[in-house]
């Protein structure tokens, strides 16, 4: 079965760049644009990934990767967050939320690919054959 990644990301265009970007690889693209979607989808779908666009309406990604950091059931998805305009302390905040890696908005998406891949075989390769 191919790996679920969700998208979180309230900017269609930036939506549609890291879609764009996911698309002719083999996973299943899973999309939320506000805070609260994105913690009702992973809870239903259980992602193998979340691309998690911190500054969200409504619920932040910062909020949203604590309360499935907190939930046994989603506490182990890994998590990559995204920013524009990271703040001093910013990268600090979104690890401490929970957050695997962070990346810098605009993504580079020729590395974002292989970024993905990396997380996941590391993933995968704690899982018994
Ligand atoms: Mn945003």
């Amino acid at each position: 079965m191919p790996e679920k990644i969700l998208i979180v990301e309230d900017n269609p265009q930036n939506m549609r760049l890291v879609e764009m970007t996911l698309r002719d690889q083999n996973y299943t693209l899973l999309q939320a644009t506000d805070g609260q979607k994105a913690l009702d989808i992973a809870r239903q779908e259980l992602p193998d990934l979340i691309i998690m666009d911190i500054r969200l309406p409504g619920i932040s990604g910062l909020e949203v990767t604590r309360k499935l950091r907190d939930d046994s059931a989603t506490s182990r998805i890994p998590i990559i967050g995204m920013t524009a305009y990271a703040m001093k302390g910013d990268r600090e905040k979104i690890r401490e939320a929970g957050c695997d890696l962070y990346l810098s908005k605009p993504i580079n998406t020729r590395e974002l690919p292989g970024v993905i891949t990396a997380i996941l075989g590391r993933q995968n390769s704690h899982l018994p054959n």
